[in-house]
């Protein structure tokens, strides 16, 4: 592990029965580097991205977040495995997007996006106000401050919910097929914020069928299938120029 590791997934192993969807997967995210996560419906992108922040315990392996171990505590020379309130905080390093945006539909947008830090980081009414009407701005959408979830377009949800995640003050975010629920013409504006945040420097993982972004954003792309990590490497070579037959024929079925 080097000072630029951000995340570092170890020998991830997953089952649900007889059906084993990780398979003993590696690999590691740099500081500030955007990968792109690509595979066939059930190759288990969306349980790895539950793994990685622990929604889902991974039978086996260890998965650590800027040298912290995910789950796990140090104390006098053994780890201690953390539940509820300390769970929740060490998760809170950890943003993550769903394709549906659940947002709570009775709070205003501005108490949707404070929520987590007042109940998680403990942060002053005041001070979540100030950073999540920044993060609103920011994400376009400081008009709607007091607007309620159901007011909003579906592109509009994503974006608070992005600005929701933000609000941890998180050091990487998973983003689990971002823009999947939306109509064609809403996917423009959320993947817009994204790379605004690509571009700022957020470490990202994108779970994602949409290979103009991968291919406009992504330092890295991984293609997983069968438990594994298939191939990997810059957009260019994975999307453009695929070496593996899975990875081929995954390619000519999303393009
Ligand atoms: P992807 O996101 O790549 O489409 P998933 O991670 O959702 O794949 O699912 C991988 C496989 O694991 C699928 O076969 C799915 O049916 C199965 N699976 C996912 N979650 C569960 C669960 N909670 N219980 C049983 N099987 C599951
Ligand atoms: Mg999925």
């Amino acid at each position: 592990m080097t000072a630029r590791t951000m995340l570092q997934a170890r020998k991830i192993v997953k089952s649900y029965g007889e059906l084993t969807v990780l398979d003993g997967l590696d690999f590691d995210v740099e500081h500030g580097e955007v990968v792109c996560l690509l595979g066939p419906s059930g190759s288990g992108k969306s349980t790895l991205l539950r793994c990685l922040n622990r929604l889902e315990k991974p039978d086996a392996g260890v998965v650590s977040v800027d040298g912290e171990i995910i789950g796990y505590r140090h104390a006098e020379g053994r780890l201690h495995e953390l539940q509820g309130r300390e769970l929740a905080r060490q998760r809170a390093d950890i943003g993550m997007v769903f394709q549906r945006f659940n947002l709570f539909p009775h709070r205003t947008i501005l108490e949707n996006v404070i929520e987590g830090p007042r109940v998680v980081r403990k942060e002053s009414r005041e001070a979540s106000v100030a950073h999540a009407r920044e993060l609103l701005d920011r994400v376009g959408l400081a008009a709607k401050v007091d607007a309620y979830p159901n007011h909003l377009s579906g592109g509009q949800q994503q974006r608070v919910a992005i600005a929701r995640a933000l609000a941890m003050r998180p050091k990487l975010m998973l983003f689990d097929e971002p823009t999947s629920a939306l109509d064609p013409e809403l996917v423009g504006e959320v993947f817009a914020v994204m790379k605004d945040l690509a571009r700022d420097g957020m470490t990202m993982i994108v779970v994602t069928h949409e290979m103009g972004f991968a291919r406009d954003v992504a330092d890295r792309v991984l293609f997983m299938d069968g438990g594994h990590i298939v191939e990997q490497g810059t957009p260019e070579d994975v999307i453009g120029n695929p070496r593996a037959e899975r990875t081929r024929a995954f390619l000519a079925r999303v393009n």
